[in-house]
């Protein structure tokens, strides 16, 4: 399938050490003819796994605008050294080969999209995205909750322990998370069936039933690539050659069930049946022009999670939350107390080892205004207060037939967007109970 004309520039990227040719501080356009302002553009190039009416075994491929580039097929024609990364059916292989070959990966990823030249070996492997069934883009190693957000942690406190201080004496310490449930990582659409739980009624009666306070988070997750040496720290400095990139989360709560349950030890069955992430990985690289300071921590953090002197890790993110396609939060991501950096250097910061494949997400993301919390239990406020859809139905928590919409956006190169993708999920009645 290669053609006799495929330019010098890409022996180069074949044959490595690449320079970072990643486009930044230009507009680059594509003979694929996407908007140069759409979110998904030549700036993004996320990563996802998709099958189609030809393709029944998974491919790789690269979203480009409403279009995806089969990376299965392109490596076979344009990379055959590096078919096992694109091989698999997932991402894990890409995943787990580091920092130089996702750089060099993205560079290729780039030329081609870019490049008149390789429009006629490309263009007949690009499907349109509607056609495509996307897949879990891959293997979920272990899968780990903070609860990074300022305004969140303040509102769950004041909503749970009215009488108490909002934050833990321990939170402006240490980025606070809880283990979650790896297995129930699904992807993007697939049904959420609504969790029987234990819990206890306001007369004291224990029952087991479905529950009736079923809600949203909002969140971003970070997936690990490569990770340290086993039992090696991951210093905040390190972040970026073990992190490979970003993808939208819902982590889906049952709030009646976790509010009986999670004293002692936290979240456990009330989070644990359902997480959801999109089916794009969004690059790391592809954030560049979203990298922005933390906002200042008081007090100043122990040495191991100090990143004054670092390249900073807060991101310009702004997160739409839409509940049956009605807007109901902007959470914005930038205000974030804790960074990525941060999360993974104190995930790793006892010896714990970190896996190809491990998923951590930020914590429900919210601002100071209501109209950008992102969790029912804020936004009626635990369900003293509903939410007025625009078909004239109110919401304390979610009803069966809810479809939730996470969807991210941040400044990319040039005054472009980056998309961080979509998170969808229906709500459904539990039907085996
Ligand atoms: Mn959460």
């Amino acid at each position: 399938m290669r053609g006799p004309d495929v330019p010098v520039e890409l022996v180069r990227a074949r044959s490595g050490p690449v320079s970072n040719s990643t486009v930044t501080g230009k507009t680059a356009t594509s003979w694929t003819g996407v908007a140069a302002n759409h979110p998904f553009g030549v700036h993004t190039l996320p990563y996802g796994v998709f099958t189609d009416a030809a393709r029944e075994q998974p491919r790789v491929g690269v979203a480009v605008g409403d279009a995806i580039l089969d990376l299965t097929a392109a490596a076979a024609a344009l990379l055959p050294e590096h078919l096992t990364l694109f091989g698999s059916g997932t991402l894990d292989p890409l995943l787990a080969a580091g920092r130089r070959t996702w750089t060099a990966v993205r560079a290729a990823l780039t030329e081609w999209l870019t490049d008149d030249r390789y429009a006629d070996v490309l263009a007949p492997l690009l499907i349109p995205a509607t056609a495509a069934a996307m897949r879990l883009p891959f293997t979920v190693a272990d899968y780990v909750d903070f609860y990074s957000c300022e305004q969140h942690a303040t509102n769950v406190g004041q909503i749970l322990r009215p009488d108490q201080p909002a934050l833990p004496a321990n939170w402006r310490h240490l980025p606070a998370g809880y283990h979650g449930r790896a297995g129930t990582v699904v992807v993007s659409g697939t049904p959420i069936y609504r969790p029987p739980g234990q819990r206890r009624l306001p007369d004291g009666t224990i029952i087991f039933a479905p529950s009736s306070a079923l809600d949203f988070e909002a969140e971003v997750g970070f997936v690990v690539g490569a990770p340290p040496v086993s039992g090696r720290p991951a210093p905040v400095t390190d972040f970026a050659n073990h992190v490979f990139g970003l993808c939208m989360v819902n982590d889906w709560s049952a709030r009646d069930i976790q509010a009986w349950e999670y004293l002692p030890l936290g979240p456990f069955l009330g989070k644990s049946f359902a997480t959801s992430i999109s089916p794009w990985v969004i690059p790391l690289d592809a954030l560049a022009s979203a990298r922005i300071q933390p906002p200042p921590r008081n007090p100043c953090p122990l040495p191991y999670l100090d990143d004054s002197r670092a390249e900073p890790w807060g991101l310009n993110i702004t997160l739409e939350v839409r509940l049956n396609d009605h807007l109901v939060s902007r959470p914005p991501f930038a205000g974030m107390y804790w960074t990525a950096a941060q999360q993974l250097a104190h995930l790793t910061s006892n010896g714990a080892c970190v896996r190809t494949g491990d998923l951590f997400a930020s914590g429900t993301v919210s601002g100071p205004a209501p109209n950008q919390w992102g969790s029912l239990l804020e936004l009626s406020w635990n369900g003293s207060s509903s939410l007025a859809l625009t078909d004239g139905t109110t919401r304390s928590f979610l009803a069966d037939g809810d479809e939730v919409s996470i969807t991210g956006t941040a400044p990319g190169p040039a005054g472009s967007t980056i998309g961080l993708g979509e998170v969808r999920g229906q709500v459904h009645a539990l039907v085996h109970a």
